[in-house]
Formats: structure tokens, C-alpha cells, sequence
């Protein structure tokens, strides 16, 4: 059987789309097509009975657009401010969305703190089961109106995945603006070469992942690829496919042939915690 064929057994997955697959390139403006389009397919995918969470960027462009900052946020404060603004109004519009198709956005707002302390963890942890035992969709960002760089994750790629290894999920699908993984940038080299299936991250492979991060966004491809190498360490299967079509979600849960999946393998030495002290070094 096709390793993709077995995606359609998955039971739990994390979603991840950045700023640039939700907003109007020209204008900063959410992309309202899109959304509608991404929030149909997570209920779709819900109503065959997953656990689906999505972990949701977006505040800080939604807060520039909102107030009218037409600059990347210059200082933190700045930043703070506008994802305060954004972060409530995106989360309006996806209750919007969801309720339309009957189910229920749950906001969970994170920093590194949250993880780091045990007790936080826990709590996140008895949380995001209790939403899910509800039948709940929970949206998870980082909590940008208090988290300062000693305290954040600094992009959602690595918070997805810090999710996907918290709730035990056996899927995390990062939806980029680039189809997958290539040899080389491929906006600066036509000779790159798409790469279908990563069974191992090895540190040549770590090195492929250049910075490519957007005028919105926060991740690149090193992001990505450190991502993979907590979800898969965490027993999850985790692919990078191009949000550019939202409807990709139900043919990537079909099976078919498209992005870059690195298949999980349970690491018996994985501790979430090792994971956490590391990156904060
Ligand atoms: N948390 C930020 C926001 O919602 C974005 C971080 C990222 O794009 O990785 O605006």
C-alpha cells in the first residue's frame, strides 16, 4: 500500500496556514474566498469523524490591516498592539465561518511558558482533550499580545508542531505558499528538484532549508524543517503542501500524490521538554 493511502486512517491532525496563504498579496486584506474555502474543507474533515485543530496565523496582518500600518510592526509594542486587534477580529470572522457549517471554533493562545512550565503544559494539554471531546475545533496562535522574544516560539511552523506533540496527533499539515521541499530555492533556481518523501532529517538535509520567510509571515523553510523533526520525532506524519488551493486538504486526506511528507517514527528518547530547553538556548 502507497504510505499516502494510509493518511486516510489519521485520526488527529493539525492544520497550520500562515499569514501570506489568508491574505490579499497586493492589500494585506484577509482573503475571504480562501477562508471560507479553508473552513469548509476542516468541516469536512470533521464530519468524518477527525479530530482536527488548526493552528491559525494571521493576527499581526490582520491587525496592520485593521489600524492601518502599512510597515512591519517596527517595535514590540507596535506588534502587540496589532495582533490584540487582529487576533479578535480573525477569531470573529472563523466563529463566523465555522458556525455556518455547525461546528465550533475554540480559541487556545500560547507563549514558550506555556509549554515550559509543567503545570501550564498540563493545563493546555487537559484542555485542548476537553475541546476535543466536545467536538470543538480548536484555533491555536501565539499569545503575540504578551509574548516577547525570551518567552516566544517566534513563528507558528514550530508551535504547530510543539501542538502536534502535545495532543499526540498523528498528522500536522503545514500549508505554505511552495509545494513542498526542493533541492534548492526554486524562485532562484529552475534546476531545483521537488523532493516527494523525506524519511530521514539528516543535517545535510537541514541545510537545504534556506530562509525565505515572507513580507507577513514569519517561517521559512528552516522553520519547516525543524518542525519536522519535533512532529515526526513525536510519532506524527507531517507534510508541506502549497496553501495556495485550500481544497488541496481533502486530496492530501485522499491519498493523492502532492506535497512533501516526512513520515513520523516514534522516538523513544522524544521528551517535549528537551525539545523546548534546546530551542530556548
Ligand atoms: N503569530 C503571528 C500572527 O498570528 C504569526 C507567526 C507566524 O507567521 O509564524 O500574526
Amino acid at each position: 500500500m502507497n504510505y499516502r493511502e494510509k493518511l486516510k486512517d489519521k485520526k488527529r491532525i493539525v492544520v497550520k496556514i500562515g499569514s501570506s496563504s489568508i491574505t490579499h498579496p497586493e492589500t494585506g486584506a484577509l482573503n475571504l474566498t480562501k477562508l471560507e474555502i479553508l473552513v469548509r474543507e476542516l468541516c469536512d474533515l470533521k464530519n468524518t469523524g477527525k479530530d482536527v485543530i488548526l493552528v491559525s496565523s494571521g493576527a499581526i496582518a490582520v491587525g496592520r490591516q485593521a489600524i492601518g500600518v502599512h510597515h512591519r510592526p517596527k517595535n514590540v509594542a507596535e506588534k502587540q498592539a496589532c495582533a490584540a486587534i487582529g487576533q479578535a477580529q480573525l477569531m470573529m470572522i472563523y466563529q463566523k465561518l465555522f458556525s455556518e457549517y455547525g461546528h465550533r471554533a475554540a480559541q487556545i493562545l500560547m507563549t514558550k511558558n506555556t509549554m515550559m512550565n509543567h503545570l501550564s503544559r498540563r493545563n493546555a494539554a487537559n484542555t485542548f482533550e476537553e475541546l476535543l471531546a466536545l467536538g470543538a475545533i480548536p484555533i491555536v496562535n501565539e499569545n503575540d499580545t504578551v509574548a516577547t522574544y525570551e518567552i516566544e516560539f517566534g513563528d507558528n511552523d514550530t508551535l504547530s508542531a510543539i501542538v502536534a506533540a502535545l495532543v499526540h496527533a498523528d498528522f500536522l499539515l503545514l500549508l505554505s505558499d511552495i509545494d513542498g521541499l526542493y533541492t534548492d530555492d526554486p524562485k532562484k533556481n529552475p534546476a531545483a528538484v521537488f523532493i516527494d518523501t523525506v524519511d530521514q532529517l539528516d543535517d545535510q538535509l537541514m541545510h537545504m532549508g534556506k530562509g525565505s520567510s515572507s513580507d507577513v509571515g514569519t517561517g521559512g523553510m528552516a522553520t519547516k524543517l525543524s518542525a519536522a523533526k519535533i512532529a515526526t520525532s513525536a510519532g506524527a506524519d507531517m507534510m508541506i503542501a502549497n496553501g495556495e488551493d485550500f481544497h488541496v486538504i481533502h486530496r492530501i486526506m485522499q491519498g493523492m500524490n502532492v506535497g512533501t511528507l516526512f513520515p513520523g517514527h516514534s522516538d523513544e528518547n522524544f521528551d517535549l521538554f528537551d525539545i523546548l530547553e534546546e530551542e530556548s538556548n
